[in-house]
């Protein structure tokens, strides 16, 4: 079980005194403070928009978005934009994190590779809905950092590992889809290959100068097919060596 820290305590706490000592409301009082911030979350930020498939919304609702931020951001969790996470990285604004799941059409049995682990919140909304995630980070710190975060939230069923995404991760493959969290120049050939026949992915393109796509990528026996979604910005997908992006 863990904590909440500092301060998330300053935040919420004042409402949990208010609730503890009016009169009549000792089912608040009980309540978790941090859930009446996400489930508001959901209501107007994903639900309020245009997500619409249950199992995103109830993985949004269920999946601690400040148990995976630095303690510094805790208290800005359920606002609707992203936040950094150090090391020059950020984590998506909540809704992009819904749109990209739903987008992948996820199922129970699934298994699905995510490139850019960076905080582990998006592993962990997958990990609420899909059966196996496997998830790749360039950063070493944040590759740890995402793998105790999720540790400590409780998820059994995500793989951290440290690397270049760009190469997928063959010893898995292939995935129902893949989830990329950084915005490359091209989709990387071996990505495309690590998909199932029908399989899915979501991945911005383009460069950090540049308007990126937010593309959507299917693939049916040889045949594949991309669709531009939506005008994003992300943080640029870097190679071995070359951390500047390529
Ligand atoms: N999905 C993350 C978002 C992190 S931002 C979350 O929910 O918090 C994108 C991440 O992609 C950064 O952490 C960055 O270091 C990582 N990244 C960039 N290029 C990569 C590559 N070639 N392989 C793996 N990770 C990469």
């Amino acid at each position: 079980m863990i904590q909440p820290t500092l301060p998330f305590i300053r935040l919420f706490g004042a409402a949990l005194i208010a609730a503890l000592i009016l009169p009549g409301s000792a089912t608040f009082a009980l309540a978790d403070p941090t859930e009446t911030a996400r489930l508001d979350m959901v209501e107007t930020q994903i639900a309020g928009r245009d997500i619409r498939d249950p199992l995103v919304l109830a993985a949004m609702r269920n999946t601690k978005r400040h148990l995976f931020v630095p303690e510094t951001q805790q208290r800005h969790a359920y606002e609707d934009r992203p936040l950094t996470i150090g090391h020059g990285q950020t984590i998506s604004q909540p809704y992009i994190v819904a749109l990209m799941t739903e987008l992948i059409h996820p199922q129970a049995d699934a298994k699905v590779l995510e490139i850019g682990s960076g905080s582990g919140y998006q592993a962990a909304v997958l990990a609420e809905i899909v059966a196996q995630v496997y998830t790749i980070e360039i950063i070493p710190p944040l590759a740890q950092w995402a793998a105790e975060r999720l540790e400590l939230a409780g998820y059994t069923n995500v793989s951290v590992q440290h690397g270049d995404g760009y190469y997928g991760w063959e010893e898995h493959a292939p995935f129902d889809a893949i989830v990329v969290t950084a915005a490359a120049p091209h989709i990387p050939p071996p990505l495309i290959a690590q998909l199932k026949d029908g399989g899915r992915m979501i991945i911005p393109v383009g460069s950090r100068f540049r308007t990126q796509q937010l593309v959507l990528v299917e693939k049916t026996g040889d045949r594949i097919t991309t669709r531009n979604m939506l005008p994003v910005r992300f943080v640029p997908f870097t190679r071995a060596g070359d951390q500047t992006g390529y």
